[in-house]
């Protein structure tokens, strides 16, 4: 079943005093051949070659030279993923080391194999091999609870789980005191009696001559080869044949479940760690979350305000622009009146209120309380109900207190909080400006939207505020309601040509002299400058994604680092380059997952707290979780390519001897 010719393996060691390359040979043109059924011990001085001959017969490293036929099949050139397939096809490879994964228990260890081969770690597979060994009342017991001859055995079970032709044991019981000694030695006897081709290399006389041939070695070259007294002429029984172990085909879900449910026992083994590395995904999509549902509750505040509008409101200004108007005289400024307010209702079609509108700052005060607010508004009566202001304690004033001038004032909720306290505010007297006003109504509660209070407001007639609190001739701007939404284009243009004429615009500056607005232009502006907002929001996104991907791709390099020799194992018991990507692409996609869960859920949390504590309103949007979930497992991927590559591209010789 064996049979390798002028096997050779170089290393060059640095350079000699003279320049050239030190060469050692590992091995120098060994030949040999095995047959089914023996047991067979290799002997010899340190460094004579045993170890690199086990490991080339044992697929875990390829020869320089020479040729290696196994059951047949040339093999020494085979590439690792097909060396990985022979490799748990036909051999179980047994170590000095005993090379059991620490955090599995031993049936889980011994059923290890099975997640290569079957593509499932199913544990029932292992049972029958562990009673084989007599460990089943073990078990359930990690390495670190089992004595040093018991993990062997342990051992020895995981390389019978994929019932191999052929055992190579490379110092089986090196580490071992010599009851457990005999055990072992027992239990490969018995091996060899079922029919298993068993191979070991020992350092031991007395092991050596329990096996039935004897090859020494010495300085890489095969010295001796002679039967002991145990040799029986031909093998007991004939070899199995070789089961076809063909990895589960068509279950790619059922595999994907296996390495995350792998991903997830690791992890769970390392706790603080994995919380530590989660813990940037997590910061970056509790923000994430946070910060879009701040955005989007603003933005849907802002709606509800400008809706509570109308979207057939328009608000006519004076452009501003000096024009040169014969009625105003060169260079003046086009300014609207009150009586542009009435012209506009009567001569326009299609209007159905307007409101002349005079603003400035205020300073209120009442007894020997100040306040200053930014919005004090002369207005007409028509106001109160184009933007919904119908007091809820009180009146609003009249047309006739409008046109006498009459010092009277509607105030908001927070001037009343800010001045009477406690106190009914109705008929006492305030003084806006040094001017002594009566208060005739309460405003109903708006609330804040996002950048200013709309309850810190005193409403005034217009007439009053023009002459007795701003000292003004006109007006600052010109509410215009629509009868119906789909009149507000025609409306706004013949407002504009009736302002011009009444003006005597020159055509030439027609363009800048007014300019007015309705609810759709500053709808669209308010959606620009929330996508605005939105880019700014998703580029810091990016960035704490960003910086919680390099902090898991730092944490899975140590992790690689730290599992070298697990890597080497599972590669040894047939492990492909694409099951150890997938192994640790799995888990860095658990850890940014589940750090992208508690992410959500902490974004969650802090917004309904910043709703309930600071009053902001928040919203937040099933698609936005769902992109942050995606992009957290996407960070996942990214970022564990490169450590899940490195450790598939390892060598199984080189990764197994890293210290
Ligand atoms: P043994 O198992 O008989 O002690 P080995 O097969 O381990 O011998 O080693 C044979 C020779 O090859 C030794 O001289 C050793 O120093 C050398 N050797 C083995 N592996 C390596 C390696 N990875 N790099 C360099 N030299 C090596």
């Amino acid at each position: 079943m064996i049979e390798i010719r002028q096997l050779e393996k170089k290393y060059v060691m640095g350079k000699d005093p003279q320049g050239a390359p030190n060469v050692v040979y590992a091995l120098k043109g060994a030949s040999l051949k095995i047959e089914d059924g023996e047991f067979v011990a290799i002997m010899g001085p340190s460094g004579s070659g045993k170890s690199t001959l086990m490991h080339i017969l044992g697929l875990l490293d390829t020869p320089d030279s020479g040729s290696y036929l196994l059951n047949g099949k040339e093999v020494s050139a085979l590439k690792e993923d097909e060396l990985a397939v022979s490799r748990r096809e036909a051999i179980g490879f047994i170590f000095q080391q005993f090379n059991l994964l620490p955090r599995m228990n031993a049936l889980e260890n011994v059923a290890l194999p099975l997640l290569y081969s079957e593509k499932q770690l199913n544990t029932e597979k292992g049972k029958p091999p562990l009673e084989q060994v007599g460990l089943t009342p073990r078990a359930h017991h990690r390495p670190n609870e089992l004595s040093g001859g018991q993990q062997q055995r342990v051992a020895i079970a995981r390389a019978l789980v994929n019932k191999p032709r052929m055992i190579l044991a490379d110092e089986p019981t090196g580490n071992l005191d010599s009851a457990s000694e005999k055990e072992i030695m027992g239990i490969l006897n018995q091996l060899n009696e079922s029919g298993i081709t068993i191979v070991i290399v020992t350092h031991e006389e007395e092991i050596g001559h329990q096996a039935h041939r004897l090859i020494r070695m010495r300085d890489g070259q095969i010295v001796s080869d002679e039967k002991t007294a145990h040799w029986k002429p031909r093998p007991p029984k004939q070899a199995p044949p070789l089961e076809n172990l063909k990895p589960g085909k068509g279950k790619p879900l059922a595999e994907a479940w296996e390495y995350f449910h792998q991903g997830f026992k690791t992890l769970l083994a390392n706790k603080i760690r994995t919380g530590l590395s989660m813990l940037g995904i997590l910061i970056g999509v509790a923000a994430v979350v946070a910060m879009l549902a701040l955005g989007r509750g603003a933005q849907k505040a802002i709606e509800a305000q400008l809706a509570s509008l109308g979207s057939n409101l328009l608000v006519l200004r004076s452009g501003g622009m000096r024009v040169g108007g014969v009625s105003q005289g060169a260079g003046s400024v086009a300014r609207l009146t009150t009586e542009d307010a009435a012209e506009i209702k009567d001569k326009v079609p299609g209007v159905s209120r307007t409101a002349p509108i005079v603003n400035g700052r205020g300073q209120i005060t009442f007894l020997n309380k100040n306040w200053s607010t930014p919005q004090v508004l002369g207005v007409t009566p028509a106001y109160a109900q184009m933007h919904a202001s119908e007091p809820d304690v009180g009146r609003f004033f009249s047309e006739d207190e409008n046109l006498k001038r009459l010092r009277v004032a509607v105030i908001g909720r927070t001037i009343i909080r800010e001045l009477f306290g406690e106190q009914n505010p109705i008929g006492e007297m305030i003084k806006v400006n040094k001017v002594n006003f009566q208060v005739i109504g309460i405003l109903p509660e708006k609330g804040a939207t996002g950048f200013r209070d709309q309850d810190d407001i005193v409403v005034i007639p217009v007439l009053t505020a023009m002459h007795r609190v701003f000292g003004k001739t006109y007006v600052d701007s010109i509410d215009i309601e629509a009868a119906s939404a789909s009149d507000t284009d025609t409306v706004q243009e013949a407002s504009l040509k009736l302002m011009q004429s009444r003006h005597r615009i020159p055509v030439s500056q027609s363009d800048d002299a007014f300019q007015i607005r309705n609810m759709a232009d500053i709808q669209a502006a308010l959606s620009e400058s929330s996508k605005t907002m939105g880019a700014l929001l998703a580029s810091i996104a990016a960035i704490s994604l960003l910086v919680g991907g390099i902090g898991i791709m730092n944490i899975m390099l140590v992790s690689v680092t730290e599992r070298t020799r697990e890597i080497g194992l599972r590669k040894a018991i047939g492990a492909k380059r694409w099951d150890i990507l997938s192994q640790f692409l799995a888990e860095s996609i658990v850890i940014s997952a589940v750090g992208g869960l508690i992410g959500i859920l902490l974004g969650w949390g802090i917004t309904v707290v910043l709703s309930k504590v600071a009053g902001w309103t928040t919203s937040i949007s099933p698609s936005s979780v769902v992109m942050s979930f995606f992009f957290s497992a996407s960070i996942g991927v990214i970022f564990g390519i490169y450590p899940a590559r490195k450790a598939s591209l390892l060598r199984p010789i080189d990764a197994l001897r890293y210290e």
